[in-house]
């Protein structure tokens, strides 16, 4: 099996250029951001406060996280409910963040992980696909632009759907989400050693898609 691993900021661009190339590929495309939403989805709709370790840690017992793919699009079951689309709620991004940063919430998910690497061609995105999830994959790209560009990308994917996005404020929540996911203890987001790092600032998804390619013919 083949695993590209597809690391980087909020808002780089990561699952539009994850998405793109497993198709091309025919590989699965695995958007490991989701299994860590659903959990805080989980939290926020229960009531379970995202800051405290144990709560969220014993909640993890009445917590199922499964993959589903329909037509080749993932959708991400939380105890066997679709949640796909409520996992994209603003407030659940810092959820997300909240929690993925207890070592138990990522040795609850990481088995899934591996086992979808195992079993299929991936394209996997995340923050620590390269470092820790997958460190043999076969190309890792940490992909990266400026915090107001990604702040542009993510405001006008809110506009695409219907939903105004003050930019500022967007701004602060992107930039404190990044930080918490960089300085946490385990699994921070960073660069794997082995991985080539494309700031996407000025270039196109087409122009990313174009480099990772060539990056992967070079590999081959
Ligand atoms: O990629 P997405 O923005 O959907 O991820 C939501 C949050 O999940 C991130 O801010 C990060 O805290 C966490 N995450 C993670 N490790 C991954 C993927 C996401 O910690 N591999």
């Amino acid at each position: 099996m083949t695993a590209i691993a597809i690391d980087g900021p909020a808002g780089a661009g990561k699952s539009t250029i994850a998405r793109a190339l497993a198709q091309k590929l025919g590989y699965l495309y695995l958007d490991t951001g989701a299994l860590y939403r659903a959990i805080g989805l989980y939290c926020v709709e229960r009531g379970v406060p995202t800051g405290d370790k144990a709560a969220v840690t014993a909640a993890l017992d009445s917590i199922d996280v499964a993959l589903r793919y329909v037509d080749g699009a993932q959708r991400v079951l939380l105890n066997g409910e679709d949640v796909s689309e409520a996992i994209r709620r603003p407030e659940i991004s810092l959820a997300a963040s909240a929690v993925s940063a207890m070592d138990t919430v990522r040795a609850f998910l990481l088995d899934l992980q591996r086992d979808m690497a195992r079993t299929h061609d991936v394209v996997m995105d995340g923050r620590d696909i390269g470092t820790v999830v997958l460190p043999d994959a076969r190309v890792k790209i940490f992909l990266t632009a400026s915090l107001e560009e990604r702040t542009r990308r993510r405001q006008a994917e809110y506009a695409a759907k219907g939903e105004e996005r003050d930019f500022d404020e967007l701004l602060r929540e992107m930039d404190q989400r990044d930080r918490q996911d960089r300085t946490r203890a385990v699994a921070p987001l960073r660069r794997a050693e082995d991985a080539v790092e494309l700031d996407s600032t000025s270039l196109s998804a087409d122009e990313v898609l174009a480099a990772i390619e060539s990056i992967l013919k070079e590999k081959a």
